[in-house]
């Protein structure tokens, strides 16, 4: 039995959707009460969330000239295969902009509920839910730096491995021109 959905997304990026999205509706019922009518939305909405996140961190690498293999989406969040930057720079760059992408979906659903409220009706209304709540609450979990799940780390953890391992590099280039400096000085002697 196949438990992954495969279907072809922007830039020539495959996108595999695994069945566990199926609960993605979950929180969003939890907060406005359960119905059958706002599920199949609630699953759309969350599956396009972080289909955002998951296609920020593609664009970018993208944008660097790194090959992207695929996304993959499940109940967890997803996660975007691409190739290994080649600095910490690109390296940051990349991984903080699955959440640039989210703010920027934060931003532009804020931006529509202050022009058209919530008056353009139901279907509307439970993507406005999972667009700013659900998207509020990954945002805040991604974040914090830890590893959710056996083998994956949320972009908070990589990204402070990445200040870490700058800051490092940086100390140690700081080291070499000190050092540099003070062999110059005592071969003039
Ligand atoms: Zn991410």
């Amino acid at each position: 039995m196949t438990t992954t959905l495969t279907i072809s997304g922007p830039f020539g990026v495959p996108i595999h959707i695994h069945w566990s999205v199926l609960f993605g509706a979950i929180i969003p019922c939890l907060y406005v009460g359960f119905s059958l009518v706002d599920i199949p939305f609630f699953i759309i909405g969350f599956v396009l969330l972080v289909g955002v996140h998951e296609f920020g961190h593609a664009i970018a690498a993208k944008l660097l000239g790194l090959k992207v293999f695929a996304v993959h989406i499940n109940i967890t969040g997803g996660h975007c295969r691409y190739e290994l930057p080649p600095t910490i720079w690109k390296a940051l760059f990349v991984t903080s902009a699955g959440l640039l992408a989210q703010i920027l979906l934060l931003l532009i659903t804020t931006i529509y509920i202050a022009i058209f409220g919530y008056e353009s009706g139901r279907v509307v209304n439970d993507f406005i839910l999972v667009f700013t709540f659900l998207n509020a609450l990954m945002l805040i979990v991604n974040v914090l730096p830890f590893k959710p799940l056996a083998g994956l780390s949320t972009d908070g953890l990589i990204l402070w491995k990445l200040m870490i391992a700058w800051i490092r590099l940086a100390y140690r280039m700081a080291a070499r021109v000190r050092k540099d400096k003070e062999d110059s000085i005592s071969g003039h002697c």
